[in-house]
């Protein structure tokens, strides 16, 4: 538990270095073991992140130790009961909820792809309507799409990202919100996007 909680820490202060976790947006969490997890503790900035305050639930959401939860723990849990995942980021960074506020986004696939590695790392990313912070709702739909999908864009809010581990959901999220920001730059321009025989290529190496 120590050295997963320590994980979390870093990872904590590797977004909030590089700018994708600012104030006290964003909360993580990682699975212990197949009754309980650890979560960020609410209104903590992922910056300095301290182990003791760390929260541990049971999958009921009960906490066992720790300081009081993110009120955004039940769509985390909603993962780890639905999926194999055993690491939940979840983070407000600016492209990938600048693109969560467009209008007419693809609810099964965000992000259209341009290049191969979001294929290759994320998959398809499925649009959750938008429903206030916290929201049980939010939690009931990512539950739906949990098991065959790596990450959520959660309209007009930001992003849910899950991995293996702690560093695979990293290595997923930073490619989901580079992606993000080139959509962003290559708006307006004549794009090739990668065409089904691309895709499908890809999916088959995968
Ligand atoms: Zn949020």
């Amino acid at each position: 538990m120590i050295q997963l909680g320590e994980q979390l820490i870093e990872l904590g202060k590797f977004l909030h270095k590089n700018q994708y976790a600012k104030g006290s947006a964003g909360n993580l969490s990682v699975r212990l073991d197949s009754e309980s997890i650890l979560a960020t503790p609410t209104n903590s900035s992922l910056g300095s992140l301290q182990i003791d305050r760390l929260s541990k639930l049971n999958m009921n959401g009960e906490l066992i130790d720790g300081d009081r939860p993110s009120k955004e723990v039940p769509f985390h849990l909603a993962v780890y009961e639905n999926s194999d995942a055993n690491a939940v980021i979840h983070l407000h960074s600016t492209f990938l909820t600048a693109l969560s506020c467009l209008k007419d986004l693809d609810p099964e696939n965000v992000l259209r792809p341009v290049t191969p590695y979001v294929v290759m790392k994320a998959g398809e990313i499925p649009l959750i309507p938008y429903y206030k912070p916290g929201s049980v709702m939010i939690a009931k739909d990512i539950a739906k799409v949990a098991d065959d999908h790596r990450a959520f864009l959660l309209a007009n809010h930001g992003v849910v990202v899950t991995g293996s581990s702690i560093e695979h959901a990293l290595q997923i999220f930073e490619e989901l919100e580079e992606s993000a920001k080139l959509f962003f730059i290559l708006k307006g321009m004549n794009i090739r996007y990668l065409d089904s025989k691309d895709i499908s290529e890809l999916k088959m190496k995968s």
